[in-house]
């Protein structure tokens, strides 16, 4: 072979044009690696997910005649490590030039860099034309405007793209909704069942206990539920856009219970994130698409809503990764507000009287996944209070979540999430009490911890942790003017009420293993 082409495990991308014209003189290697199911303790969901994905991906160019070698986790030649087994391909083929599409990972870029420095190797890398804006071409604008908020990039692709745009004008006059969206799902709200798939994938599951690979969480091998092909990524998407966008923006902050709505875990988001992040569909797509259905919609579909989730992925999602980009590998050590603690038992085990932290964490073991305001404001809101060591933090998030790969899964835990960069990515800490939680969520009302108690028997562990997180981190906030209104009401409070906050969330904290 004149060239081998390595695809990547969240390289799944069919429209690259790698594909797009007979490529006899090349073969296309793909490879499952101890080393990517061995990095963190996965969810088991996420490995299957992936490789199942790889292997239909596999398959669909083997079926257009492409000449593909892919190597499973139990081939014999198989070493486990990306860079051995792609030494020994080229040994075969001494002449072969190398060609890589860009890696989104730092961790992976760093690997192939160093061994092709060290053994004197040629890399020929290609964009792996997902992105609606190139990886360098982010860190140059965030080169030139360090402050540059997510706002701000999100108007500039906007107008770029000509997405929801009227002119020079936003469609509707206004950016951005974000008041509109807000809203607690009532609890006789009729809410559709999410899409499920039954793939089955017990011979990878079959395989992975055979290695031995250890992994967290419960699946339904026979009965898999994510997608693992383009096509029913496609089918998500349309899914998606019948049946919950016209309600996505509106409740995209909301939480239920699986007692009140079947599909509380899901609720109207779109589940779209693993097909996005191994690349079987591209984010213009989507982004195109959901316009498209809001069109047709007559009105059905509100601006709002669509509004909201266009902002997800053509703002949000690509910031996420510039901040990736330019701050890596210094990022990944960030701990500003210097947290050291465990994290508890019920992170892995849902064990805890926390109804929030239970319904969330057990969801999360069941379908690897929890909605954008769960992972925010109850799991890593609850680390955050808590003093967690941010490095356990980013492991537990990026092993159980389906969608977790680090240059997505890192800024928005160690950044957005626990404030550990200082405040790169937001421009305050999230944090919150009860209330913030009852008032969209209903997990208070079943819960063995009381919301308005703030201290005693019984009292909600966020209560007073909240304040315990003010007090303990003031001279770095008190400034900020975001939070100018919590730290009156903090310093309004009397000295003996102060106390017996701070020694309530003491109590909590030395006890964290209990609650
Ligand atoms: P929807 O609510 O339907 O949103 C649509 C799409 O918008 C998502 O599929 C996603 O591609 C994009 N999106 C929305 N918010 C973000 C965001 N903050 N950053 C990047 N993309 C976004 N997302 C991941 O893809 N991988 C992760 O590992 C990951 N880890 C997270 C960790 C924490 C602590 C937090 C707070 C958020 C994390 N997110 C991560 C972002 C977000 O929670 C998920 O993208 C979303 O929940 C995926 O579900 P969905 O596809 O149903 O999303
Ligand atoms: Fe969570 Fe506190 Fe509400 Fe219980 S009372 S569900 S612990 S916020």
């Amino acid at each position: 072979f004149r060239y081998i082409r390595l695809i990547l495990g969240d390289q799944l991308n069919a429209s690259h044009s790698w594909y797009q014209q007979d490529a006899e003189d090349s073969l296309y290697v793909m490879m499952e690696l101890a080393q990517e199911t061995d990095y963190v303790k996965h969810h088991r969901q996420k490995v299957l997910a992936f490789f199942a994905a790889m292997r239909n991906f596999a398959r669909a160019l083997q079926q257009k005649s492409f000449n593909v070698r892919y190597l499973r986790l139990d081939d014999k030649s198989n070493s486990g490590s990306l860079t051995q087994n792609l030494q020994a391909i080229l040994n075969q083929y001494p002449n072969a030039q190398l060609q890589i599409q860009l890696p989104d990972e730092y961790r992976l870029d760093h690997q192939l860099r160093s061994w092709a420095g060290a053994n004197d190797i040629t890399i020929e890398w290609f964009d792996s034309e997902h992105f609606i804006t190139r990886r360098d071409s982010l860190a140059k604008i965030f080169d030139d405007d360090q402050s540059l908020l997510m706002e701000t990039f999100y108007r500039h692709m906007r107008r770029r793209l000509g997405l929801l745009m009227d002119g020079d004008k936003p469609v509707g006059g206004q950016w951005n909704f974000d008041g509109e969206n807000r809203k607690k799902i009532p609890k006789k709200q009729s809410v559709p069942e999410p899409l499920l798939f039954a793939n089955d994938v017990s011979d990878i599951d079959a395989m992975l206990e055979q290695q031995n690979v250890s992994m967290m969480g419960t699946v339904s091998a026979r009965q898999f539920l994510w997608p693992t092909s383009r096509k029913q990524a496609r089918q998500l998407l349309h899914y998606f856009c019948e049946h919950l966008l016209p309600h996505f923006g509106t409740y995209q902050d909301a939480m239920s219970l699986s007692s009140l709505h079947s599909s509380s875990w899901t609720l109207y988001h779109s589940r779209l994130s693993f097909a996005l992040n191994c690349k079987m569909l591209s984010p213009l797509e989507v982004v195109t698409t959901a316009i498209d259905y809001w069109k047709a919609s007559d009105d059905a579909i509100a601006l709002n809503q669509v509004e909201g989730f266009v902002r997800q992925i053509i703002g949000w999602r690509e910031y996420i990764r510039g901040i990736y980009w330019h701050f890596m590998p210094h990022y990944k050590n960030n701990n500003q507000l210097q947290h050291q603690r465990s994290l508890p038992h019920y992170f892995w085990d849902a064990d805890t009287q926390m109804n929030c932290v239970k319904n969330c964490v057990q969801q999360s073991l069941d379908y690897a996944y929890a909605h954008h305001i769960q992972r925010l404001m109850i799991t890593g809101n609850f680390a955050l209070l808590a003093g967690i060591a941010p490095d356990q933090v980013d492991a537990w998030y990026l092993g159980i979540y389906i969608d977790a790969i680090e240059w997505v899964e890192l800024p928005n835990t160690r950044g957005m999430s626990q404030y550990a960069d200082g405040g790169v990515l937001a421009t305050k800490p999230y944090v919150s009490s009860a209330n913030y939680i009852d008032k969209m969520s209903h997990y208070c009302g079943d819960c063995y911890y009381s919301k308005s108690i703030k201290t005693g028997d019984k009292a909600c562990p966020f209560n007073s942790l909240y304040w315990h997180f003010l007090s303990r981190h003031e001279q770095r906030f008190k400034s900020n003017h975001r939070m100018g209104m919590m730290y009156s009401l903090w310093h309004k409070k009397s000295q003996q009420e102060q106390s017996e906050l701070l020694q309530q969330a003491e109590h909590y904290l030395d006890n964290i293993e209990q609650l």
